[in-house]
């Protein structure tokens, strides 16, 4: 069993399979509680429901591409056991989580979308820096950035972990907060090779529309 906060089927918003056609599998419960979260609403909401019954759900939409997200999704036991079997069933498997638990267990074909907790997230002192072992070059690492401050830390921490031969290696913004076009001219000031990318879900639909 895993406890489900939404299940539903939209347009992927973020990183290398931004723009595709996604089912998402949202789960309950968050060990964080970072100062932007948009989806507090999974903290504690949800239905308990078999893997049977999500993988059937899931396979319900005719599209190859799933993401498992949170809240954090690893949080409960059973999550990677529902990404192998997703996995063994043909689907093209994406986890979003937090980068605060361990990815170890964490299937190989499954590619890991894993966040860095900036300072203005509130929730730097919680990345588990281990995690780096685990990434693989298909694996992206996200920074979400709220500030001028964020955007310096996300550079050291770069190049602290060697992370440009790990992975592929996102920036965004906190939406709201910070405009592209500022990230976007660091960036370029900087020529540092990361993916600037933007929540395109929240421009397509209202920014707190949820099941998107
Ligand atoms: S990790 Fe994600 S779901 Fe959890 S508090 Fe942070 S933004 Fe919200």
């Amino acid at each position: 069993m895993l406890k489900i906060n939404e299940l539903f089927y939209s347009i992927q918003g973020e990183g290398s399979y931004s723009g595709l056609p996604c089912v998402f599998v949202r789960l309950t419960y968050c060990n964080l509680r970072c100062t932007y979260c948009d989806t507090e609403y999974a903290f504690f909401q949800g239905k308990d429901t078999s893997l049977d019954e999500i993988i059937s759900e899931v396979g319900s939409y005719n599209c190859k591409l799933v993401e498992v997200t949170g809240g954090e999704p690893l949080m409960q036991k059973q999550t990677p056991e529902l990404m192998r079997r997703l996995c063994d069933a043909g689907f093209e498997v994406l986890l979003e989580t937090g980068g605060s638990l361990s990815i170890e267990t964490v299937d190989k074909r499954v590619k890991i979308i894993m966040d860095y907790k900036c300072p203005s997230s509130g929730m730097e002192k919680r990345n588990l820096y281990e995690n780096v072992l685990h990434l693989k070059k298909t694996d992206e690492a996200k920074f979400v950035i709220g500030t001028r401050e964020d955007y310096e830390w996300a550079k050291k921490i770069i190049e602290t972990y060697r992370l440009f031969n790990k992975c592929e290696i996102l920036f965004s913004t906190v939406f709201g907060e910070l405009h592209p076009r500022v990230l976007s001219e660091w960036i370029l000031d900087d020529r540092i090779n990361v993916r600037m990318q933007l929540q395109i879900h929240k421009y397509i639909w209202d920014p707190d529309k949820r099941g998107v």
